[in-house]
């Protein structure tokens, strides 16, 4: 058996990007240590924050609830809260969020869900059956995207955290490179607040995803590996695989993609000149034209 760089125990993990075999405990330690350090180089947290941590009750979500748990635990300048969006999709989210709620009730954190039925009037379920040639996953983002925000602000969150990972966060800055999407790119990292938008926090997109799924196993979190049974995303799943292949045969080729992209950020403008920051004349809400892309959706659903 294999020892761990840093004490004789035996080593569960080998880091290929980092040359490191690590114990279970090192493990730990070492993923902890690595998420604070995004936190504090990204400036992610300040005195006077309320975040609203984002769980859709997957592994990624769950790690990112403790570490700030931990974190919020030793400091009284800072306030946490968790929000989720249930989309209507049974035997899924319906599940997950079950056993997501009665881990909360144990942290004592204040809860909130927001679904698709109250925002829209419709479940993901039943949006599906209506038939629209789109895939199910246009429609989600964008309304999971504005119940989140919602939800925040209500409650008086300055940020929301989501779980998004490194692989997650390697493929869209890639996926956006190749279709040449200037603009979604820059939106990955926004240098400026977009009034009514609360600002996103992304603590965990230095973790590749097998280490949070080592992590979610050591940790016997409340989750499971299910899929959405609606995940198709065609191009990003063949960008996982390329991605897979590039960092087996070159390790760290993730980290040097969002390492590239940072350098790059400061350079591009947050919005291009003509779009305009409006709001939607339907709801309120910020949007990039009169009417935003959530209430022309809702409208289509509705009639
Ligand atoms: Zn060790
Ligand atoms: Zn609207």
């Amino acid at each position: 058996m294999i020892k761990c760089d840093k004490c004789n125990h035996d080593a569960i993990i080998y880091q290929r990007y980092s040359g490191m075999h690590l114990c279970e405990t090192h493990f730990k330690e070492d993923l902890l240590r690595r998420i604070k350090r995004t936190i504090r180089k990204h400036g992610m947290i300040k005195s006077g924050d309320k975040i609203a941590v984002a769980l859709s009750g997957g592994k990624d979500s769950f790690l990112l609830l403790n570490v700030l748990y931990e974190i919020v635990s030793v400091r009284r300048d800072v306030e946490l809260f968790v929000i989720s969006v249930d989309e209507g999709i049974e035997g899924y989210r319906d599940r997950l969020l079950t056993r997501a709620s009665s881990f909360l009730k144990e942290l004592g954190l204040f809860y909130r869900v927001g679904s698709f039925r109250e925002e829209i009037g419709r479940t993901l379920d039943e949006i599906v059956s209506m038939g629209f040639k789109e895939t199910p996953c246009s429609f989600c983002g964008v309304f999971r995207k504005r119940i989140l925000n919602r939800l925040a602000r209500e409650h008086g969150a300055t940020k929301v955290a989501t779980g998004h990972n490194l692989d997650d966060e390697a493929q869209s800055i890639l996926m956006n490179y190749l279709k040449g999407d200037i603009e979604r790119l820059a939106r990955l990292m926004p240098l400026r607040p977009i009034e009514g938008f609360i600002p996103r926090i992304k603590p965990l997109r230095e973790i590749p995803e097998r280490e949070i799924t080592l992590y979610g196993l050591l940790e016997d979190l409340p989750t499971t590996v299910m899929e959405c049974p609606y995940a198709s995303r065609a191009f990003r799943s063949d960008i996982r695989e390329v991605l897979n292949i590039l960092e087996d045969r070159h390790p760290g080729i993730s980290y040097s993609i969002i390492r590239g992209f940072e350098k790059i950020r400061p350079l591009l403008p947050d919005r291009l000149e003509e779009e305009e920051i409006w709001r939607c004349e339907t709801c309120g809400e910020p949007s990039s034209g009169r009417i935003c892309k959530a209430c022309m959706l809702k409208d289509r659903f509705l009639r």
